[in-house]
């Protein structure tokens, strides 16, 4: 299926989750991430209409920076080494994986300006998954103030990998508690307004708890191969 058509639906998605909530759909960013999918599906993606795109490697990131330079805004959503921080530094508009401070202090040395960064945490307490558990969120929050290079934009989190959909709404609900705790620091750093919440398959619980920025791949720009033969 061609990006557009996918999008009309992803869009339509949104619009009815954004309804049931009262929310502006305008709040809600539409992230592609073109991880499984070619640089042409990605430009296809982006002529489309979807103006952010998010890779979670350096490599998809370079390959399709190489081809549509900075036109779209970058997003970084994968777990980030330091060492790869100089290679991605001066090609994405934000990251999305914050977890560590080590990671905080490469980025900021690296960084000739402010780089918007998304907290990453870890709400479900799966083990298999990367980012901070809620309790060391505030501190985490404090630390950062010795890093002007680092504004926190938001928080991102992954819900649990499952059909039942009280325990992913219970996920992002968490999500959006650490917001309201880290915006009452009032840190001028910490502004903290995006949460960066919902894949394909949870999207529309994310839209309903007050996502501001989903992450959206299969649903939006996968099963590439049904292309073929298209015109
Ligand atoms: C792959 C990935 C996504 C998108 O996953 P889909 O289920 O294909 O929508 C979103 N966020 C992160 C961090 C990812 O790694």
């Amino acid at each position: 299926m061609k990006v557009k058509e996918k999008l009309a639906n992803v869009t339509k998605q949104i619009d009815l989750a954004c309804q049931r909530a009262n929310r502006d759909p305008k709040e809600v960013k539409l992230i592609a991430v073109t991880k499984y999918v070619s640089v042409d599906r990605a430009i296809e993606a982006f002529k489309a209409g979807v103006v952010h795109l998010g890779e979670n490697r350096d490599e998809g990131l370079e390959e399709k920076w190489q081809a549509l330079k900075d036109k779209p805004t970058w997003h970084f959503i994968g777990s980030l080494q330091s060492r790869k921080v100089k290679d991605i530094i001066d090609k994405v508009d934000y990251i999305h994986s914050l977890d560590r401070l080590s990671l905080a202090k490469e980025i900021n040395k690296r960084a000739s300006k402010p780089i918007r960064c998304l907290v990453q945490v870890n709400i479900s307490g799966e083990e298999s998954k990367h980012g901070l558990i809620p309790d060391q969120l505030i501190p985490f929050i404090k630390d950062l103030h010795e890093f002007p290079n680092i504004h926190v934009a938001g928080l991102m989190t992954m819900a649990p990998y499952t059909d039942d959909q009280e325990t992913i709404r219970t996920c992002f609900k968490g999500l959006k508690q650490c917001q309201l705790e880290v915006q009452s620091l009032q840190k001028p750093y910490a502004t903290c307004e995006e949460l960066s919440m919902g894949m394909s398959n949870d999207f529309e619980i994310a839209v309903e708890e007050g996502a501001t920025m989903v992450r959206i791949g299969t649903a939006l720009v996968g099963e590439e191969d049904e292309e073929v033969g298209e015109t």
